[in-house]
């Protein structure tokens, strides 16, 4: 069998890290890793070992699981209890503690909750169930956008009448300026950009960063190589003050991104605001389903009442989830973190997927 080595450019890597150690400025600087998949290879790849200790990352809001709302999860176990309903959903969703209860406890108890692993899935569950309502969760954020467009198109065309999409889809560069209009601009002193969504929306939607906040951007891959040129990138925007947006992923980005793809987005959603896990209500950060497809609008078709739990927080009142996804506190400062809280019993959302950050922290010590 080929030996696939995990670290395909160990010299590459060497320089990069090197490079890293000699350019980093001396006093404390901070960037932020937007995408959950760069936070998991990061600790994965022990890439955080070899940075030098003054350049913190963040971890930003870019595991789709973890920033769906409280309450989407919360009236997502209101319509799997609705009789005469499938939900159909990933497989991270089951475990995300709502105000009282899970996918997964609500399976247990009788509901029906299908795994799928696409919207199309989904949308041959409700073509094999005609009786039943197939509810299908639609969470993530530009890069599945397309994909689930393409299902709400096919649906349309096929005729079908009982699928519905829940929506929880998010766009990142509104949550970025969310973040810098917070107060953290003087923190953050880079992005490292998420290489998956930026090859659908390309380059131009994070100029504004640059441009308004000062601040540099990389995009970046998901190799070793890729995540530490995208670090050097950023201190030597930050040191030369040449803040802007440089694309370190072009074998998979193009300046202009994905325009079939984004036409497929615009033709079947439309951009309206979105509650997000630990940053709150966020205008113009999310997408929902256009009038015309209105009936295909879970929300519209088969309307439950929102849940406002009292702490608009997860099943445990001490997970600080919201404020590890507001990049306030990192997730050894949470008091459950790897105590009562791993990923064989997650108590938040940033435990439960493998994008999120307390899980990358729990299994890459
Ligand atoms: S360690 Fe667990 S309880 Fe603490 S913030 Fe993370 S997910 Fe929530």
């Amino acid at each position: 069998m080929k030996y696939v080595d995990e670290f395909r450019a160990p010299r590459l890597v060497g320089l990069l890290a090197g490079a890293i150690q000699k350019e980093c400025p001396r006093q404390e600087t901070t960037f932020m890793e937007v995408c959950g998949t760069h936070t998991q290879n990061f600790r994965r790849f022990g890439l955080h070992k070899i940075l030098p200790p003054q350049l913190k990352l963040l971890a930003g809001p870019g595991c789709p699981v973890c920033v769906s709302a409280p309450d989407f999860i919360d009236r997502a176990i209101l319509y799997a209890r609705l009789p005469g309903t499938i939900i159909a959903t990933y497989g991270d969703m089951l475990r995300v503690p709502g105000s009282a209860s899970t996918l997964e406890k609500e399976r247990a108890r009788g509901a029906s909750v299908h795994l799928v692993y696409s919207a199309l899935e989904a949308l041959l569950l409700a073509q094999k169930n005609p009786r039943h309502k197939v509810i299908f969760l639609a969470v993530g954020f530009e890069t599945t956008a397309p994909t689930i467009a393409l299902t709400v198109r096919a649906a349309f065309r096929a005729g079908v009448k009982n699928l519905f999409f829940f929506s929880s889809l998010k766009l990142i560069p509104p949550a970025m300026r969310h973040l810098l209009t917070r107060g953290m601009g003087p923190k953050i002193r880079g992005f490292l950009c998420p290489g998956h969504v930026s090859s659908i929306i390309g380059i131009k939607p994070y100029d504004f960063i640059a441009k308004s906040y000062t601040i540099g951007c990389c995009i970046a891959g998901f190799e070793p190589h890729d995540m530490l040129q995208g670090i050097l990138s950023l201190i030597r925007q930050h040191k030369d003050r040449t803040p802007g947006v440089v694309n370190q992923y072009r074998r998979l980005v193009k300046p202009c991104g994905n325009r079939r793809a984004q036409r497929i987005i615009a033709d079947v959603f439309e951009v309206s605001r979105a509650d997000w896990r630990g940053l709150g209500v966020i205008e113009a950060s999310g997408l929902r389903l256009r009038k015309r497809l209105r009936e295909f609008d879970a929300e519209h078709a088969i309307p439950v009442p929102a849940v406002t739990p009292a702490r608009k927080g997860t099943g445990d009142v001490s997970c600080r989830c919201q404020e590890v996804l507001a990049a306030q506190i990192s997730p050894v400062e949470c008091p459950l973190f790897r105590k009562k809280c791993s990923p064989s019993r997650p108590l938040g959302p940033c435990m439960v997927s493998s994008e999120g950050v307390c899980n990358a922290y729990y299994r890459y010590r």
